[in-house]
């Protein structure tokens, strides 16, 4: 049952970022009920502290848990959304005086302390940590996953991603390389994604999201709403209470919104003996709390940006250079003609040990029994028969073995039903793996747009100023 489920969203009331999916690996339900059925605690009143998204702040007395869309009052379809967006995530929805925390940059000297201070107060921060860093302090990490911290991927050497794309840098193996040390803090759970110093371009994004290994189950680049700031006041020799103000004042005229501060020093080792950034977050967190904000951790908000990744579906081709196509009567053919053909799109479900899970993307699971025949099936149930072993090839193709030990292909090198028929590996179908593009990102204002190209403005001249 939902009311189970030990991780339901403090903001939506209902079961975090899987209220898209039929299935969840953390639900037991295997359909998800409509939060119509979610009372709201609070009474629908202008003091309900749960209000509007910041796109509505000016109305701030509609309470979501009342209120909440017809869309996310239903199943929401599946959408068309890469594993990362082809622009920054921004302007996440988070109800009036919410905030979430995030750091970016360690892990540092401090960081552990940073998250036992925040787990006393009842803070869950996400840390973007830079995989060089994240190597040597395994212990540290270990400290802020015990402390219920969120680990997310910010590269692994700190590289500006859009140069380095641009002069052929491997940008995947940026990815892969720190999740090797990450990824069991996010077994079956997303991986949130902080781009270096927030820049972004779709020719990144195109690059990771062509490889499963740097795609799959990645949410982001998340940006933020109050900049992270500490460090320069820290290489200016500014005081940290000159730098609580500063952040006070952004977070009070944007009444909330995701915070960025730098718990270690990626490029600025001249910095990191100045950090203060512990005895920040012991005079900004408290002071935040008793002015009345709120903290959310990255996983607990329920805003289509930032969960449409992980309803994501993508294409699998064949050999014969069609898509794999779900028929009415359950079986499947190699007869697709493009990933936007009705049937076509599937979700991969990691089970641990090497083994995943396919399903269609209205919950039927991939399935072929050896004891009736080699056809693969949907069925609902998802058994020993449903596990296929995922074979890497090379970055976008797959083989997948079934449990008796055939490898997926086809009735013919022309295509026809998808069968675990070859019982070799040399007979087995190289099966692409196709994402699908777009991604559901909220416009931009032109506000904004002004405020990034400044913001980067200010970056460039503060770089040109140093050399
Ligand atoms: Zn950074």
């Amino acid at each position: 049952m939902l009311a189970a489920c030990p991780r339901r969203s403090v903001v939506s009331g209902k079961c975090f970022r899987w209220a898209t999916a039929r299935r969840s690996l953390f639900c037991s339900s295997s359909v998800w009920r409509s939060p119509r059925s979610i009372r709201c605690p609070t009474p629908r009143s202008p003091t309900c502290s749960i209000t509007a998204p910041r796109a509505s702040r000016a109305s701030t007395s509609r309470c979501l848990r009342d209120d909440a869309s017809d869309a996310r009052r239903t199943l929401r379809p599946p959408l068309k959304a890469d594993m990362f967006a082809l622009k920054n995530i921004e302007n996440i929805d988070l109800p009036s005086k919410t905030l979430c925390l995030t750091y970016d940059d360690g892990p540092g000297a401090e960081s552990a302390e940073i998250g036992r201070f925040l787990k006393a107060h009842g803070v869950r921060a996400t840390f973007f940590v830079v995989g060089k860093f994240a190597v040597d302090h395994p212990d540290v990490l270990d400290q802020l996953h015990a402390d219920g911290h969120i680990i997310g991927n910010h590269t692994f050497e700190h590289p500006d991603l859009p140069y380095y794309v641009s002069v052929n840098g491997d940008v995947r193996d940026q990815i892969i390389r720190t999740n090797t040390v990450i990824q069991k803090y996010n077994e079956g759970k997303p991986i949130y994604f902080r781009a270096t110093y927030g820049k972004w371009s779709p020719e990144v994004a195109r690059e990771l999201n062509v490889d499963m290994r740097s795609s799959f189950r990645h949410v982001g680049p998340v940006y933020w709403d109050v900049a992270g700031i500490d460090c320069h006041f820290w290489k200016q020799d500014k005081s940290v209470e000159e730098a609580a103000e500063a952040y006070l004042a952004d977070i009070v005229q944007k009444g909330g919104g995701v915070i960025v501060m730098h718990d270690g020093t990626a490029d600025m080792d001249t910095v990191a003996t100045k950090t203060r950034t512990l005895e920040l977050t012991r005079l900004l967190v408290p002071k935040l709390q008793a002015m009345g904000y709120r903290f959310v951790g990255l996983d607990e908000i329920d805003d289509r940006q930032l969960t449409s990744p992980l309803s994501d579906s993508f294409g699998l081709r064949g050999q014969n250079g069609r898509f794999m196509q779900a028929s009415d009567d359950g079986t499947l053919h190699w007869s697709g003609g493009s990933v936007d053909a009705p049937g076509t799109r599937f979700v991969m479900e990691p089970k641990g040990r090497g083994k995943i899970a396919l399903r269609t993307v209205d919950g039927r699971y991939l399935r072929v029994d050896p004891d009736v025949d080699e056809t693969v099936r949907l069925a609902a149930a998802l058994d020993v028969y449903a596990l296929f072993d995922n074979i890497p090839v090379n970055p976008s193709q797959i083989m997948l073995r079934s449990h008796n030990g055939n490898y997926l292909a086809a009735d013919s090198a022309k295509g026809g039903a998808l069968r675990a028929n070859a019982p070799f590996m040399r007979l087995a179908w190289r099966i692409g793996y196709v994402p699908t593009s777009g991604g559901y990102l909220k416009p931009v204002s032109f506000g904004q747009r002004l405020s990034n190209a400044r913001r980067a403005a200010l970056f460039v001249k503060s770089k040109l100023l140093q050399s």
